[in-house]
């Protein structure tokens, strides 16, 4: 790490954290490498029918604008308090982004990186001793049916958490019968009235969940129910009162918009939509493509079933420690986040926009140089804000700085 030669950073994930971490990297000089195991900010393009909550000025920086302009000084971006879709910000940003000159070259998409460990160490040896960051980390990288192995001397694990679901069932655990009928079962957000409505039209459906998620399907449940009054939905949700907390004069416009309608959805009836508080879901049986769910669900003390043909279940997400189990990282035992930053959030109170002013060293790990950003930072708490993980970008390069890692530009 001593040697002249750039450092080499591995990037785990080109989302919208990684993308930007890897520019900021480039520009100061570091040598960047960046493994997607999908498409460019694949994890984006699966929810992009999506209008994102919190507007487009949020979701850019001003390096990344200035990048894609170097590029095309006629490109044009969305006004900076438009809410764009998924899609949009695809498109429009982040696609862009990765044609730059900075990046183009360093992004390997269909990469996925299967796991992480230090030459020379395993993962007990030297607790939380800094020399570990004299040996280099190793990749286990997989491109199509060939697995190499990468070297790095920084890792940024900037790979989310929108790819592995958590459980139906009471208390987190899958349900019974949930992990057999788990290929039929809804987990990531459908394009409701758009390119799968004829699977929901006309259909009796379970939302499972109380997050903006839920609030999204339900809602667009009910758009689909006024063009086909047949469409049902049926929301169970863990808490009494209003499924969807919404924050005083909350300046996302766009979240509290959502949150409305799902609440008035739910306590009005309207939409066809019948909202169950308090539900624990026991059981899902799978009883075949044409006849949908049997599940059964403890609601106020008393069991209830219900035969669903559309089973769509918004419980949250969780990060994939697999990936690191061989380095130093101290997770925190209730959101699987990185310890420092989780115990930070506390504070919070569930308010993304609340997020607090955190020092570099809440970003650090017992294994030196290893860092996890964006979504995944958050581990299972859902209120990461792009610009908090921007905000992480630029703690990062600065510490790297501070080491002399990398150079002044
Ligand atoms: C529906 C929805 C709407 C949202 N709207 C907003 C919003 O309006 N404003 C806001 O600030 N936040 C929003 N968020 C929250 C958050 O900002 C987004 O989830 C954002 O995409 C997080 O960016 P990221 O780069 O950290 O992770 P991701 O976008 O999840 O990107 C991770 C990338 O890593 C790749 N990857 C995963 N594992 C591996 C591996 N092992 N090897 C290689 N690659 C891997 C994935 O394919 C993916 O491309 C929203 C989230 C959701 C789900």
């Amino acid at each position: 790490m001593a040697s002249k030669r750039p450092i080499r950073v591995a990037i785990i994930g080109a989302g919208p954290i990684g993308l930007e971490a890897a520019l900021r990297l480039r520009q100061w000089g570091a040598q960047v490498r960046v493994f997607e195991k999908g498409r460019i900010a694949e994890h984006v393009r699966q929810w992009g029918h999506v209008t994102m909550f919190s507007p487009f000025g949020m979701n850019s920086t001003s390096a990344g604008i200035l990048a894609i302009r170097e590029e095309n000084c006629h490109h044009s971006f969305p006004e900076p308090q438009q809410c764009i879709t998924g899609h949009e910000y695809v498109s429009c940003y982040l696609e862009p982004l990765a044609r730059t000159h900075w990046l183009r070259d360093c992004i390997q998409t269909n990469t996925q990186v299967l796991r992480v460990g230090r030459s020379q160490f395993l993962k007990e040896d030297l607790p939380g001793g800094r020399q570990r960051g004299s040996a280099c980390f190793r990749l286990l990288v997989r491109q199509g049916d060939q697995e190499i192995i990468e070297e790095a001397d920084v890792v940024l694990d900037c790979s989310g958490t929108y790819a592995q679901h958590r459980w139906l069932g009471e208390g987190g655990i899958p349900a019974l019968g949930e992990m057999g009928a788990q290929g039929q079962i809804r987990y990531t957000l459908e394009d409701i009235t758009g390119t799968r409505a004829e699977h929901y039209r006309g259909r009796t459906v379970m939302v499972v969940g109380s997050g903006y998620s839920a609030a999204t399907a339900v809602c667009a449940l009910a758009q689909l129910a006024e063009q086909e009054p047949a469409t049902w939905t049926v929301w169970l949700t863990r808490r009494d009162g209003p499924p969807i907390r919404r924050f005083p004069h909350d300046p996302l416009v766009e979240r509290d918009r959502l949150a409305q309608q799902a609440n008035r959805l739910a306590a009005r009836g309207e939409g066809n939509v019948e909202h169950v508080p308090q539900a624990h879901v026991q059981s899902v049986e799978f009883l075949g493509p044409d006849k949908g769910f049997r599940v059964r669900a403890r609601v106020q003390g008393k069991t209830r079933t219900w035969e669903v043909e559309r089973l769509v279940a918004h419980v949250g997400y969780s990060p994939d420690y697999e990936l690191y189990r061989e380095l130093q990282i101290h997770e925190c035992y209730a959101t699987l986040g990185p310890m420092r930053l989780s115990a930070a959030l506390l504070q919070m109170g569930g308010d993304c926009l609340q997020a607090p002013t955190v020092g570099v060293d809440t970003l650090r790990n017992p294994e030196p140089n290893f860092f996890i950003l964006g979504a995944k930072s958050y581990g299972r708490n859902s209120a990461f804000l792009l610009q908090t993980g921007f905000a992480q970008i630029e703690m990062v390069l600065s510490l790297l700085q501070q080491e002399g890692l990398v150079g002044q530009r």
